[in-house]
């Protein structure tokens, strides 16, 4: 690392709490997958922001729309109507098929929007005991950061010394419909699960999980509420990825690439029953809705779907696949993923996935360990097929190499 490199570094160390531990490059400008680091090395992004940047870096149209609304109007707060909301409640609902919309900022706002939503659906609805309402989760769960939805996260990291937490939980095993059938009572009010868990290091369910789950909330009266705020918006291949599971959500919860990596920019969107029962003075957010935040996600949208890139995230995601597949490497135990929601997971003994993610930042590539020993795949859906290629014998160099 350079000098200036260092200084950043420990600027950083000095000021900033330490709840990150970032890899040693200082980035300074990106576009499309690649990002540059302030010495100017070239690299190829296969983090994505955790996926908030499907549309690549500074995608010329979202910065055209930001800049344009910028000059324009910005914010107004819900106390009044702006001339951008309408047209993006048209737009996300006409995309995703949903009825209501409610607009946020950060992932975590929208899962909390969603559990006091699913909450008063309960109590004004189904007709739960007021303050008795249940949330099923999975283990391995990761919807965020905000101190509800911490207190339903099995991770320890995540959790200790944060409490005490909000009762209304129960934690079953992620991909197991009997455990959902033994856990639902009568005062369930939703089933909260991410289509394909992410951060837990991209564990993707049994085929046939979310038809039985669709089933059991449907036979129960409860709401599945999908968190696709990773998984959503083209990530696996399909715009959402209830698609490749041949369900819907009752509630869909989307984030990150909403604002293509902008501007913080969620909705949770639903059927007309449970965003139906928010009325007003009930709940809001002074940024949810803002103009510049409408402007900028019309465009990610748009963008999403009219330069193909959903249908790219699914041609260049089997391609990868594919190629990690035919690696032969004794330090793979595992490739996984849909569409470029891709992750190779290491054999123990191989050594922590940090070490192998160091050094393919060294090749040129970006990637991101998560778990000790599973590094992750997720590339900008607008990656090509040589750059695909590209990527992946660097990946072969890396992986055949022993970091133990
Ligand atoms: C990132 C993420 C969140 C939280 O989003 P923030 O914008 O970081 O609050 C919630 N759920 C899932 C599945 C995520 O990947």
């Amino acid at each position: 690392m350079s000098a200036s490199v260092i200084d950043f570094v420990a600027t950083e160390a000095r000021f900033g709490a330490h709840n990150y531990e970032p890899i040693g490059v200082v980035l300074s400008r990106g576009e499309g997958v690649w990002v540059w680091d302030t010495e100017g090395n070239r690299y190829l992004d296969c983090l994505s922001a955790y996926s908030a940047v499907n549309q690549g870096h500074c995608h010329p149209k979202i910065l055209a729309a930001m800049v344009e609304q910028a000059h324009r109007l910005t914010l107004t707060s819900r106390a009044f109507h702006n001339d951008q909301l309408a047209p993006f409640y048209e737009e996300i609902a006409a995309l995703t098929g949903s009825h209501k919309v409610l607009p946020m900022n950060s992932g975590a706002e929208a899962v909390e929007s969603a559990v006091k939503s699913v909450r008063k659906w309960g109590y004004e609805v189904k007709g739960v005991p007021d303050g008795q309402a249940e949330i099923i989760v999975c283990a391995n769960n990761f919807h965020g950061r905000t101190l509800g939805i911490v207190g339903f996260s099995t991770d320890p990291e995540t959790r200790t010394h944060f409490g005490p937490f909000a009762p209304g939980f129960r934690i079953i095993p992620f991909g197991d419909a009997a455990a959902l059938e033994a856990a639902i009572t009568p005062n369930t009010v939703a089933f909260l699960v991410e289509p394909i868990q992410g951060e837990a290091g991209v564990i993707i369910p049994p085929s046939g999980y979310f038809a039985e789950v669709r089933k059991l909330c449907s036979a129960n009266n409860v709401m599945l509420v999908l968190d696709e705020i990773q998984t959503g918006l083209g990530r696996t291949g399909k715009l959402l990825a209830e698609q490749h599971e041949g369900i819907e959500a009752d509630v869909t919860l989307l984030g990150k690439a909403l604002s293509g990596g902008f501007y913080p920019v969620s909705a949770v969107l639903s059927n007309i029953d449970v965003l139906g029962t928010l009325r007003p003075g009930q709940h809001g957010s002074t940024f949810g809705g803002n103009p510049l935040a409408c402007a900028v996600a019309r465009a990610a949208m748009r963008v999403l779907v009219e330069e193909g890139m959903i249908e790219n995230a699914a041609r260049q995601g089997a391609r990868f696949l594919d190629g990690l597949r035919d690696i032969r490497a004794n330090t793979i135990r595992e490739v996984r993923g849909r569409g470029l929601m891709l992750a190779v997971e290491l054999h123990p003994e191989a050594g922590r996935a940090r070490r192998y993610c160091e050094a393919l930042q060294s090749k040129g590539i970006l990637a991101k360990d998560t778990h000790e020993h599973t590094i992750r795949i997720a590339p900008p859906l607008v990656i090509t097929t040589d750059q695909v290629d590209w990527a992946l014998e660097r990946f072969a160099a890396i992986l055949t190499q022993d970091f133990s």
